[in-house]
């Protein structure tokens, strides 16, 4: 139990509640264990011995999002994600360890899903009594139908299309061949027309950002490693992310010498999307920023990247800052996220978007299940897939 570290983290917060507006838990229940400071002060008061780690002290902490908006706000620098990750690490777990086990293992995804669409067509899936494996099949059930469970194969790397420019490494992540197979594909088609080759090391596994986030330190440590030995050494670029969540995740780790980039915003570093040859897209495209966007500190890059689609109406999905996705959030804390993804929903309802774009597969998820709830014919989807799509179109 690492509580030097927890007493001294928290210590330095000053309790300012500068913090406070930032988040999304906290704007909902107006509940100071539901701020930030709250939390942190749950945490020190366990840590130094004066508070039991009792459901509700757990429930305060497991309904954080660790969307990591606090941080931005902090003038203390609270490494507010570490603290609660060794915090979460320390206590007693509420997170089974096969929940992150199975969403990090692309063939343990692929098996879930096929089971999870026969349990719920048949009603079986009610039989099961806990709740994060009822979620779990709707949810993989869900991914099933929208169809974009279909592996391909990809290559390990893919040469520039133009002028070689440079190289960068492609981070597919553990959904990677679930839920993102139209974003590789597009990102991959676009940084090739730019000039970049791309390389896929499949030696690659999860950020480890699930594991982190649900207290399993050791097999986060060890994704961590794999993936240290995969990609540092290699002259890269920059690790190119699909996913803002793996992406915030991995800038932090000591050791890798590429800079950690969302795709769309090293496309618009390296010069945007004006000079391809892209056909007007003539839509209203809704936006939503990932919470781990704005931590990468890249969402202006991506606002300028779509701003320069030909023929685009832009709309920046509001709400109280976070969808309630957050990674295990989505199956572990659903009510939460019901609460937090509302807002959006009923403002893409009130627009003329049919078309969202994000940076995180997860956000994507969230929305388009919800937009599905609610009856919306609205698709989700990465920015880079617009772009390629025009770009098909061009050439087509
Ligand atoms: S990480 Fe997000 S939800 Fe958690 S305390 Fe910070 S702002 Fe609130
Ligand atoms: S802004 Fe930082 S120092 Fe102030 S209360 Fe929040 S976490 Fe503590």
């Amino acid at each position: 139990m690492n509580t030097d570290f927890l007493i001294k983290e928290a210590d330095r917060c000053v309790k300012c509640g500068l913090c406070l507006p930032h988040c999304p838990t906290y704007q909902l229940a107006r509940d100071e264990a539901e701020s930030p400071r709250g939390r942190i002060a749950l945490v020190q008061g366990w840590a130094a011995g004066d508070l039991q780690a009792d459901g509700s002290l757990l429930a305060h902490l497991d309904h954080c999002l660790l969307c990591r908006r606090c941080e931005g706000a902090c003038p203390s620098a609270v490494n507010y994600t570490a603290l609660m990750d060794a915090a979460r690490a320390s206590l007693p777990r509420t997170t089974p360890r096969w929940l992150p086990d199975v969403l990090a293992d692309r063939g343990r995804q692929r098996i879930a899903m096929k089971l999870a669409a026969v349990a719920v067509k048949s009603g079986m899936q009610t039989w099961f009594p806990s709740a994060i494996v009822r979620r779990l099949l709707s949810i993989a059930a869900a991914i099933h139908e929208i169809g974009s469970a279909s592996p391909a194969t990809l290559k390990n790397r893919y040469a520039a299309t133009t002028t070689l420019k440079g190289e960068v490494a492609l981070f597919t992540g553990c959904m990677g061949g679930t839920v993102d197979m139209a974003a590789i594909e597009a990102a991959i088609m676009i940084l090739t027309a730019s000039g970049y080759a791309v390389s896929i090391p499949p030696s690659q596994q999860c950020c480890g950002a699930m594991h982190a986030h649900a207290g399993y330190q050791q097999r986060a440590a060890e994704l961590k490693s794999i993936n240290l030995t995969t990609f540092v050494n290699k002259s890269y670029e920059a690790l190119i992310t699909l996913s803002s969540g793996c992406g915030s995740y991995l800038a932090d780790i000591p050791g890798l010498d590429s800079p950690v980039m969302d795709a769309g915003a090293f496309i618009q570093q390296i010069g945007g999307i004006r000079s391809l040859p892209l056909t007007e897209i003539r839509r209203t495209i809704a936006i939503f920023f990932p919470c781990t966007l704005a931590a990468m500190g890249q969402q202006k890059q991506v606002m300028a990247l779509l701003h320069d689609l030909p023929g685009a109406e832009l709309l920046e999905l509001q709400g109280l800052g976070c969808c309630g996705g957050a990674g295990l959030h989505l199956i572990a804390q659903p009510h939460t996220g019901e609460q937090l993804v509302r807002p959006l929903i009923d403002q893409l309802a009130a627009s003329q978007a049919n078309i969202v774009v994000t940076t995180n597969s997860g956000c994507a998820l969230q929305l388009q299940l919800a937009a599905k709830k609610a009856g919306l014919g609205i698709s989700v989807v990465h920015p880079l897939e617009l772009v390629a799509e025009q770009l098909v179109k061009t050439k087509g």
